[in-house]
């Protein structure tokens, strides 16, 4: 088994940050269409996430970080930006409008962290840059403009507003852990549990991103998603991969589900004569997340997930939900993330 997940480790590739919006994606390998809004994160492996962690500085110098340099993928072009005017456009990038106010106040707490730590533990990935707008790579991120242009002329000014008083009205604040900014790993629903980062990346453990509950997030459009492919197409997509794969579907135990993690996730299936962990089933069926059901109709694979994303820290509908509940900002992001302190710049 852990043979099987240091292999892995090599050849899947992450699932990083998932904002909920502006990331669309179809995935055509069914026979019922399935519009699966998803972004591959960092692409960090194991290996990266170990050298990530022992990169972590002692002396940081928060007040550099008044100015950063945001890398405009696209155009390759790179924009010295305030760093609140930064999170307004990652944090309306990143979440829904239309949620509480204190979830996107904690959305801008958790931007501003994400931003500290990838800049302060930065490995020259973007040669001259701090950070990217690639949702993909780093966080999303829109500029107030083309925000703007995608809401209703008289909702503009009221959703700018709302986004902008987020980000001001947490000015500063960041969220630390034994004194050092906490890799502040977010997706949009966790399904109802997170889930440790060891059981999507393997590598270190985080002490402060442990698996916690949510009530509420089956509220959400994020939830709940199927897929359906056919057994020629099941077979064709896993032997792109291992070569010597053979299922035999006439058997009942062809597709067995072995083990679950503890935030109720795939951790290993038998199919056929491979035993595979639930992250790499994601990535190479392009499921929203690892905590799926599988069942044979007929000559078809049925997928039913639940939950949006890696499931690793803040999960945005969940913030929602807890802020739906009475919760503040605060209480959230002590929700998703053990014994960490809220401090300010
Ligand atoms: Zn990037």
């Amino acid at each position: 088994m852990r043979k099987i997940i240091l292999s892995l480790g090599l050849l899947i590739f992450v699932f990083f940050s998932i904002p909920i919006i502006f990331t669309s994606r179809k995935v055509q390998i069914t026979s019922i269409e399935t519009n699966i809004l998803d972004n591959i994160g960092s692409q960090e492996n194991l290996e990266n996430q170990n050298n990530i962690e022992n990169q972590v500085k002692n002396d940081y110098d928060y007040k550099k970080y008044s100015k950063i340099k945001l890398l405009h993928s696209e155009e390759n072009k790179i924009e010295e930006i305030g760093l609140d005017e930064y999170l307004y456009g990652v944090v309306s990038a990143e979440m829904p409008v239309s949620f509480e106010k204190e979830a996107l106040k904690a959305q801008a707490v958790v931007a501003r962290t994400y931003t500290i730590y990838k800049i302060s533990n930065n490995d020259n990935k973007h040669k001259d840059a701090d950070i990217c707008d690639d949702p993909g790579c780093c966080q999303a991120w829109i500029s107030k403009e083309d925000r703007i242009a995608k809401w209703d002329k008289e909702n503009q000014e009221e959703y700018w507003g709302k986004i902008k008083n987020a980000v001001d009205e947490t000015q500063g604040k960041f969220i630390t852990y034994n004194g050092k900014p906490i890799n502040a790993f977010f997706h949009a629903n966790s399904g109802g549990a997170t889930e440790t980062p060891v059981n999507v990346w393997g590598g270190t453990e985080y002490p402060y991103l442990q698996t916690v509950v949510t009530s509420g997030e089956d509220a959400y459009s994020q939830y709940h998603s199927e897929l359906l492919v056919s057994q020629k197409e099941f077979k064709e997509i896993i032997q792109n991969v291992h070569s010597d794969f053979k299922i035999d579907f006439s058997k009942d135990d062809c597709i067995e589900i072995i083990e679950y993690t503890d935030g109720n996730r795939v951790k290993e299936i038998k199919v056929g004569n491979l035993n595979l962990s639930g992250v790499e089933m994601r990535n190479l069926f392009n499921l929203r997340s690892a905590n799926f059901k599988i069942t044979m109709e007929e000559d078809n694979i049925k997928f039913e997930v639940i939950g949006y994303g890696h499931g690793v820290g803040m999960s945005q509908t969940g913030a929602d939900s807890l802020a739906k509940q009475g919760k503040n900002y605060e209480e959230i992001i002590h929700h998703y993330y053990t014994d960490v302190k809220i401090e300010n710049m």
